[in-house]
């Protein structure tokens, strides 16, 4: 199963590798060619993203949606994310196709806005969802780790991809109910070292909200290890 899902996540980076270099410059959310001046995604796309505002509104979906599940500060999500929607192929194009500089970008876009939240201030050090060591090895690179570097470089504020491990890979988990999620993630994620996460405020970054319980599993495991504050935030959110 793992070879199989292995050499299938080759050949998409094959092909996409070969497309890339045939079309270096499609913009990656609706693929027309892009101006010399555009970079990445093209200005209408760009003018045309789905933007939640949910960093300026402390009681968004997300935060209630993560309500009395987790202790975390602030919650929110850049981009609301719809089946066949441009912001599906921004994600596809960070997740699958190595268009990593997408997950920069887009974690400059988040930085920028947290930067000028109220609800998201004197952040320590930001920690990206970890993948499971043999999905990095699969895909190549954690895309969380990308946005969290792009939101680092705004925020001025360091981001470290090696204090929270995962130590399990999970099985999906659409099809669980709620508890079965919970008990599905405990000990999956670990803090190594908890000295450097102690009474820090720490700014968790994922790509794409769904159930919550990922988060709420890295959550717990940074309170649990000394962390003071948790505050969440994603590049989209699953409505
Ligand atoms: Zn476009």
């Amino acid at each position: 199963m793992e070879i199989h899902q292995s050499s299938k996540s080759q050949f998409r980076r094959w092909v996409s590798d070969l497309i890339g270099l045939l079309f270096p410059n499609l913009c990656n959310a609706c693929g027309i060619n892009l101006f010399r001046s555009e970079h990445l995604i093209c200005t209408k796309c760009l003018y045309d993203l789905p933007f939640t505002d949910y960093h300026i509104h402390a009681e968004n979906r997300v935060a209630k949606q993560l309500w009395g599940r987790t202790p975390f500060h602030a919650a929110m999500a850049l981009l609301y994310f719809r089946k066949g929607a441009k912001v599906q192929n921004l994600i596809h194009n960070l997740k699958y196709n190595n268009k990593t500089d997408v997950g920069i970008l887009l974690g400059n876009l988040l930085g920028e806005r947290l930067k000028v939240s109220p609800i998201y201030q004197n952040i320590d050090l930001i920690i990206p969802v970890p993948l499971h060591h043999k999905k990095i090895r699969s895909r190549g690179y954690n895309q969380s780790a990308f946005i969290a570097s792009g939101t680092s470089e705004k925020l001025d504020v360091i981001f470290n991809d090696s204090i929270l491990t995962r130590n399990k890979a999970t099985d999906t988990q659409t099809k669980k109910n709620r508890y079965s999620r919970y008990e599905n993630m405990r000990g999956v994620f670990e803090v190594p070292d908890p000295e450097i996460i102690k009474d820090k405020h720490i700014l968790l970054i994922d790509d794409v909200i769904t159930t919550g319980a990922t988060l709420e599993a890295c959550a717990y495991a940074l309170m649990d290890n000394g962390a003071s504050k948790i505050s969440i935030a994603a590049l989209a959110f699953a409505e």
